[in-house]
């Protein structure tokens, strides 16, 4: 997969990336600026390696206004042990750091969202250039990558662990194995409406067991979701056989978001009135959330109805919403 044509990355480890034992430490990605000629952005990376065995990249912070990832991983991070494994765990807890520590989804320095940048540029902006080091560095070495999201400050998710629907049915039955190892409330086969740029595509394009996840959002966390992210975490390494133990099974329920008719987008600036709760059931025709205008009184709120049956899977999460926004997104449950 390397592209013999690009420059090196101008990316540095600090540390050994095939040590055996526990390696704590950085990405170090030069960024001169004002306030540091010769400064560099540290993105956080711990490696646990105990020999021979499988190769799990884990990453959450990919936007850096969602949290479940984050908080499992510094966590994972900080305990796990080599002696607990058999393989090596790459642990990115922050990916797109400099977002990460704004609390945005996307980078301050330069507006880049990194899960749209893929395959990135080792010569591009900063965000390109973890992209890049990502693509060409980290992502050959993982049989099994996880990348945590979350809703972030716009949006809430039911929470679930997802696999895209992929041509290669093979690798597609592997992820989907991954997804139902992970063990999250519900269980999503995506059909990606924008793969173009993400990290998820260019796992995939590798031939990498990839899932994702959607565990909440609206810009924190909550007790049940990180939770979640825990257990999944773990469960998705024993699957890997990097972890002893058994796989703790708990019911999922299996979404389809199957076509464009899932999502709603507000066509008016206004306050959002969402009519019923995420999971709750859903009818073809149903009135799912209203839009009040807010300028004046004695106009009558934008009505968004629903296009198929099923549950709601995602709701715009602050009270303002405006035009183009998303309102709402409806899954299919599929048994
Ligand atoms: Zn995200």
């Amino acid at each position: 997969m390397l592209d013999q044509h690009l420059r090196p990355s101008p990316v540095v480890p600090t540390i050994d990336l095939d040590a055996e034992g526990v390696q704590h430490g950085f990405l170090r990605l030069p960024y001169s600026r004002d306030d540091s000629a010769w400064g560099s952005v540290m993105v956080p990376i711990a490696v646990i390696r105990n020999g021979r065995g499988s190769t799990a990249l884990l990453s959450g912070g990919n936007h850096g206004d969602e949290y479940e990832g984050p908080l499992a991983l510094y966590e994972l991070a900080r305990t796990l042990k080599p002696e607990d494994i058999a393989g090596t765990v790459i642990i990115l807890p922050a990916l797109n750091y400099p977002a990460f520590r704004a609390g945005t989804r996307t980078s301050p320095i330069d507006k880049g969202n990194l899960n749209r940048l893929f395959p990135g540029r080792p010569d591009g902006t900063v965000t390109e250039k973890i992209a890049d080091y990502v693509m060409r560095h980290l992502l050959p070495r993982a049989d099994i990558v996880l990348d945590f999201h979350s809703g972030g400050r716009t949006l809430d998710f039911v929470p679930f662990c997802a696999a895209h629907i992929l041509s290669d049915k093979e690798q597609e039955a592997r992820a989907f194995a991954a997804v139902e190892a992970f063990s999250a409330p519900y269980s999503v086969k995506m059909l990606e409406i924008d793969a173009v740029g993400m990290l998820d595509t260019a796992a995939e394009d590798m031939g990498k067991t990839f899932v994702t996840t959607e565990l909440g959002g609206g810009g924190t966390s909550r007790a049940r979701t990180v939770r979640i992210a825990r257990k999944g975490i773990a469960n998705l390494l024993r699957h890997s056989g990097i972890l002893d133990g058994e796989i703790e099974q708990t019911r999922t329920s299996w979404l389809d978001m199957p076509s464009d008719d899932c999502f709603s987008f507000a066509e008016d600036d206004g306050m959002i009135e969402t009519m019923i709760d995420l999971g709750d059931p859903v009818e073809d025709g149903m009135v799912i959330a209203r839009i009040h205008g807010t300028g004046r009184t004695g106009t009558a709120p934008q009505e968004i109805r629903a296009r198929m049956d099923g549950i709601l899977a995602a709701r715009h999460f602050p009270g303002l919403v405006k035009a183009g926004d998303c309102a709402a997104v409806i899954a299919v449950k599929v048994d």
